[in-house]
C-alpha cells in the first residue's frame, strides 16, 4: 500500500489553519480546500508501514511548500465556497 504522506500534512494543517479562521467550515469546503491544496503541490509517496515518520521525509522548504498552499487555498474557497450560504 502507498499513502500520500502529503495529504495527511494539508490535512494537520487545515486544522491548525482552520481554527484560525471564521470561514465556513462544513465537509464540502474542506474537502474543496484539500483538493485545491493537493492540487499545487507534488506528491510524496511512502510505503504505508513508514507513514508515522513521513515529516523526516520533506525538508523545510517542502512543508513551507505546503503550508503556504493550504493558507491559499483556505483564503479562496472562504471567499468563493461552492455552496449557497
Ligand atoms: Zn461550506
Amino acid at each position: 500500500m502507498l499513502h500520500n504522506i502529503v495529504e495527511d500534512l494539508v490535512e494537520d494543517w487545515l486544522e491548525r489553519i482552520l481554527a484560525e479562521y471564521t470561514c465556513c467550515k462544513c465537509a464540502k469546503c474542506r474537502m474543496d480546500m484539500m483538493a485545491m491544496s493537493l492540487n499545487k503541490l507534488k506528491p510524496h509517496y511512502v510505503v504505508a508501514r513508514d507513514a508515522y515518520s513521513r515529516v523526516r521525509y520533506l525538508d523545510t522548504s517542502t512543508q513551507n511548500d505546503i503550508m503556504m498552499a493550504v493558507v491559499t487555498s483556505v483564503e479562496f474557497i472562504k471567499d468563493h465556497p461552492r455552496h449557497e450560504g
